[in-house]
């Protein structure tokens, strides 16, 4: 991945598509969206067999950052949806922008009036308790309702899971959309054996809880996949790292789908390093091969980002992370985890303190 410039400008939270390798923004979408045709166009009802069920609760699975993942059925169901109930609605409203799909508010305003499309509604941890009620008696009363999430699928580690449940109790049939999802993206291109695996969701994010995590990680056989944010995942990588798994091969996978996409491959301590050595930003997803299995490959076996993970610096960069991580996660005084990490990590202990208390060090 080339290190250029545009980087710097990146918007890294919000984009369907990208420049690379046939991809494109957002935003190059959305210009060519407005006032004109749809990027994709949803197919005629007359190709298409089956019609949306009344009185049925859709997961619709969304793109993750590039467009052309959409399906046709999510495109037809978020089309023909009485309610597209949404994680962020600014979001889904851009979605459905691009797929050319009116909301029955930007309808009614450019006609004047009438419904023309479906009915934009939030739907997120902070309004479940009002919400999941309303959308369970919108289907009672015969109401399509699509349910999207930021992106992906809908109801893995995102609210969608309480509504399910909730139509599961009240009797309401809900039905899949599936496509797009995160976990199962990146673990597709790990090339981890991974006839069984683990997903863990978000981490705790420290104390007792994390530890836990990370001890069940490491001690199990199957690839565990968890999903992190751009500021903790240093943290949490440091953190197995300070359980002894640095050796372990991992995948982070940066961005999936979308313009700045990048997969690191290596281990545990060379994840860290190369974390380190610049802020992290985006969405990323982990993969960390199963204890023993060997992780089917090695940085040389097709990483498609470099790194200076393997070199001086790159291992120096790993055990002041570590030694970092000892120090807040477990309390260690600062030369006892400078001892430690640059044990580990086979470097003098007194080249790894310098670095630690030197100028741009923040330890404790
Ligand atoms: N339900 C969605 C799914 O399973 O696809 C995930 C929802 S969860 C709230 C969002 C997290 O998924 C992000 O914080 C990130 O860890 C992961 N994720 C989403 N999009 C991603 C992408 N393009 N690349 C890597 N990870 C992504």
């Amino acid at each position: 991945m080339p290190q250029d410039a545009a980087k710097d400008e990146e918007d890294e939270g919000d984009d369907y598509g990208g420049a690379d390798r046939g991809r494109r923004d957002l935003d190059d979408y959305y210009a060519g969206a407005v006032g004109r045709s749809p990027v994709v166009a949803v197919p005629p009802p007359s190709t298409l067999p089956q019609r949306v069920a009344p009185g049925t609760v859709y997961f619709v699975a969304t793109p993750l950052g590039n467009l052309e993942d959409v399906t046709l059925r999510a495109m037809r169901v978020l089309r023909e949806a009485d309610v597209v109930a949404a994680e962020d609605t600014r979001r889904a409203g851009k979605l459905l922008q691009l797929l050319g799909i009116e909301t029955a508010a930007a309808s009614a305003r450019q006609r004047g009036s009438g419904r023309g499309g479906p009915v934009l509604l939030s739907h997120h941890e902070h309004n479940a308790k009002q919400r999941v009620p309303d959308l369970v008696r919108r289907a009672q009363a015969g109401q399509v309702v699509a349910v999207v999430s930021d992106a992906g699928t809908p109801g893995i580690a995102d609210p969608g899971a309480l509504l399910a449940a909730a139509c599961a109790t009240a009797g309401v049939p809900v039905e899949p959309v599936p496509g797009p999802c995160a976990l199962v993206a990146a673990l597709s291109v790990s090339g981890f054996p991974c006839a069984e695996f683990i997903f863990l969701g978000f981490l705790p994010r420290r104390g007792a809880a994390l530890e836990r995590k990370v001890a069940a990680m490491a001690a199990d056989p199957r690839p565990a996949i968890f999903y992190e944010a751009p500021h903790r995942i240093t943290f949490t990588l440091a953190a197995l790292l300070a359980s002894g798994q640095g050796s372990r091969r991992v995948l982070v996978a940066r961005e999936l789908t979308k313009l700045h996409e990048e997969a690191f491959r290596g281990t545990v301590a060379e994840a860290v390093a190369w974390l380190d050595s610049k802020p992290p930003r985006g969405e990323f997803t982990v993969v960390l091969a199963g204890q023993g299995s060997g992780g089917g490959n090695d940085n040389s076996g097709g990483s498609d980002t470099t790194s200076d993970a393997g070199s001086g610096s790159g291992r120096l960069a790993a055990a002041l992370v570590h030694a970092r991580a000892l120090v807040a996660s477990k309390g260690v005084p600062l030369s006892g985890a400078v001892r430690s990490a640059a044990k580990e990590h086979g470097l003098r202990k007194a080249d790894l303190y310098r670095l630690a208390v030197g100028p741009h060090a923040q330890v404790d």
